[in-house]
């Protein structure tokens, strides 16, 4: 019988007898176990990590949209929570995202923004995320007349409210739909600004195939002027040209995906050299069958390139699984290892947009998680 705690980050195992952890000695005794202890599920939500790719609407578990809407009088197309798991057999991305528009539908009042963005942070900090950069879509919610504030001042209550709860700091990321035009995303960008403190950086997703990177050229260096990180969707469903695209075009400082760079050896050597982030989403892929299982996942290969790859969960409540879940899917499928772990973690804080001593103060979290 193993009770557990953590102190100063460090996951701690001894017995439940509390006089069995009486010495220092003993102590050592039980840290050595948890060195060479088995990749546990536990251990790996224990992990310190940061989550850089996360979509707040696709954190909606099919119950709580059942709970708002009924709250809101939203009629789903959906009759049960059932039903909604049964539509989750997705066949490519679109699928996806015409069940994801139909749930972000009952959100409509900044309540239903701060319990959506609260109940992620409690899932995430239950898997070990010290630290999230959260992307949200604000024409998904505009264009149904939701207005931009409802949104993000009910996100933005609720990432405060995370930080003096739970103690998980968070980043706020705008992401502009891409199957929308460019001129959209410019007005998007415009009602943003008011708001600008309280937003880090932009980002590209939705549909992907069709709606190259180039095509937001214009909004993303309006959005540098503004002084905005700047991230982008490329190489999930679209090829490793949409990758040097967002790089050459958008100045992407991060690839949301980037998976299909591995079909261009080129590309691969470039992201390596420049070391440009990659927020890979293992079971995301599998779900939309960008690639047929975790087994056949290139993340291991990626890893073993030299490329900074972070693990996340991008649309978690849709794709089977939070963060740690993903940890959990790699290591079950492609055989991570204690090593990889530490390296897609170290990843995580490195390619985050925090200060530079934030970075420091949690990197040495996670050092002395692998390392006392
Ligand atoms: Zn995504």
């Amino acid at each position: 019988m193993l009770r557990r705690c953590l102190a100063g980050g460090l996951a701690l195992v001894y017995p439940a007898d509390e006089g069995a952890y009486s010495e220092e000695g003993e102590r050592s005794v039980w840290l050595m176990r948890l060195r060479d202890a088995a990749l546990t599920d536990e251990l790996l939500r224990e992990i310190p990590k940061a989550e850089l790719h996360i979509h707040i609407e696709g954190s909606l578990e099919p119950q709580m949209m059942f709970e708002i809407a009924a709250r809101n009088g939203v009629r789903l197309r959906y009759g049960s929570v059932r039903e909604v798991r049964e539509a989750y057999d997705f066949a490519d991305l679109q699928t996806f995202l015409d069940l994801y528009y139909e749930g972000t539908r009952v959100l409509l009042h900044e309540r239903d923004f701060y319990e959506l963005t609260f109940a992620y942070l409690q899932k995430a900090t239950s898997q070990g995320v010290r630290h999230a950069e959260i992307f949200f879509d604000p024409q998904a919610h505009t264009d149904r007349g939701v207005a931009f504030e409802t949104a993000i001042t009910g996100i933005h209550r609720a990432l405060l409210d995370g930080q003096r709860r739970l103690g998980v700091s968070s980043h706020l990321i705008l992401c502009f739909l891409r199957h929308l035009s460019a001129d959209e995303a410019a007005e998007t960008m415009r009602r943003a600004l008011p708001y600008k403190g309280q937003i880090v950086g932009v980002g590209l997703d939705s549909s992907e195939v069709g709606h190259p990177p180039e095509g937001f050229k214009a909004v993303f260096e309006e959005a540098a002027r503004h002084g905005f990180h700047r991230v982008a969707h490329a190489g999930e469903e679209g090829p490793p040209e949409y990758i040097r695209q967002a790089l050459d075009e958008l100045g992407a400082e991060r690839i949301d995906h980037g998976v299909r760079c591995v079909e261009d050896p080129g590309l691969v050597r470039r992201l390596r050299d420049e070391q440009v982030p990659l927020t890979v989403c293992p079971l995301s892929n599998v779900r939309l069958r960008v690639f047929p299982s975790v087994e056949e996942h290139p993340v291991k290969r990626m890893l073993g390139e030299g490329l900074c790859v972070t693990v996340n969960s991008d649309d978690p409540a849709y794709f089977g699984g939070y963060v740690a879940d993903n940890y959990c899917a790699v290591r079950d499928g492609l055989g991570f290892a204690r090593e990889d772990f530490r390296a897609v973690a170290e990843n995580s804080f490195r390619a985050s947009f925090l200060g530079e001593g934030e970075k420091k103060e949690l990197l040495e979290v996670l050092a002395s998680y692998f390392e006392t």
